[in-house]
């Protein structure tokens, strides 16, 4: 493990982070607390089959019953019908099983998921004024799931976030300056210093990134350069579930809450697919809130480790 401090700059853009590592990152045990949490709201859980369930917007069946199924947000901050606050907000349901954990999916069904999201994004930026999808998944208590029964999230927005258009110019910026996509790069760079990789096969490589601005995150990428989810193909995707199946089982069994996140290159440019894990333990405080710079318990190269463990 490493122990003296360091600064990083990240790969491409101008983004720093401070790693300090700490003994005791472990957040203590939950799982029987989960668990009874989990049995407890099972019953008029609003994501299980019934037949009073909600209707489907879009659904992947098997055998007569539906395995993946994607509904309205019922409490969206956003919608259609509002002026003010325009946007499409749906929920992904992971599985008809209630209590059963994303990471225990099988990588095939974990792929449907994948084509479920692809789809949807297609369907929401073709809706009128919607410039900029986000899929998301909050897994754990600290990173904000509320209900128990597997899900994730899509948020359409009118506008595209200060975040994404930051990265996108930095993007940009890299391939004037180089003439290569900044993510392609990364991937040949890990490949040859070997110690951030995660996961590899024929289609996809998983990283712990040089600059990670969470502890333990990890980035899934694509071999081949692609834009979006959808120009994957069915094996890329599997490799893809196989890459999310084996980090989220990892976080799950250590009781770390984490994100996920897909960033599909913005419409009219050419950027790489890129699907990110952040795990949530890091508390800001006011030097990363006034700053922006993160303060980082754990070395990618430690986190690697981890996964590989
Ligand atoms: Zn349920
Ligand atoms: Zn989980
Ligand atoms: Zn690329």
């Amino acid at each position: 493990m490493k122990k003296i401090s360091e600064i990083r700059k990240s790969f491409f853009g101008d983004k720093y982070v401070i790693f300090a590592p700490k003994r005791s990152l472990r957040p203590h045990k939950i799982s029987e607390e989960e668990a009874k949490r989990k049995e407890q709201f099972k019953e008029n859980c609003f994501f299980c089959p019934s037949p009073n369930e909600e209707r489907a917007i879009y659904q992947i069946d098997a055998s007569g019953k539906w395995l993946v199924k994607v509904v309205e947000n019922k409490f969206p901050a956003l919608s259609l019908s509002n002026p003010k606050a325009y946007g499409k907000q749906e929920i992904v349901i992971d599985t008809p099983n209630h209590g059963e954990d994303f990471c225990d999916l099988s990588p095939e069904h974990i792929r449907t998921i994948l084509d479920v999201y692809a789809a949807r994004i297609k369907s929401i930026n073709e809706l009128e004024n919607i410039n900029y999808v986000q899929v998301f998944k909050n897994d754990g208590g600290k990173a904000g799931a509320s209900i128990p029964h597997a899900h994730s999230q899509i948020i359409g927005l009118e506008f595209i976030p200060h975040h994404m258009m930051t990265d996108t110019l930095a993007m940009d910026k890299y391939f004037c300056e180089k003439g290569s996509c900044a993510y392609c790069d990364i991937i040949h760079k890990e490949q040859k210093e070997k110690e951030r990789i995660v996961f590899e096969d024929a289609n996809v490589v998983a990283f712990c990134p040089w600059a990670s601005s969470s502890p333990f995150a990890l980035w899934i990428l694509p071999k081949a350069h692609k834009n979006k989810l959808e120009d994957l193909t069915p094996e890329e995707r599997l490799s893809v579930a196989e890459a999310l199946k084996l980090a989220t089982s990892k976080l799950d069994k250590e009781e770390i809450p984490y994100n996920f996140f897909i960033h599909d290159s913005l419409p009219h440019n050419d950027h790489h697919f890129r699907l990110k894990i952040a795990s949530r333990m890091n508390v800001w405080g006011g030097f990363e809130i006034g700053s922006g710079v993160i303060i980082n318990p754990v070395f990618p190269e430690d986190a690697a480790m981890f996964y590989k463990g």
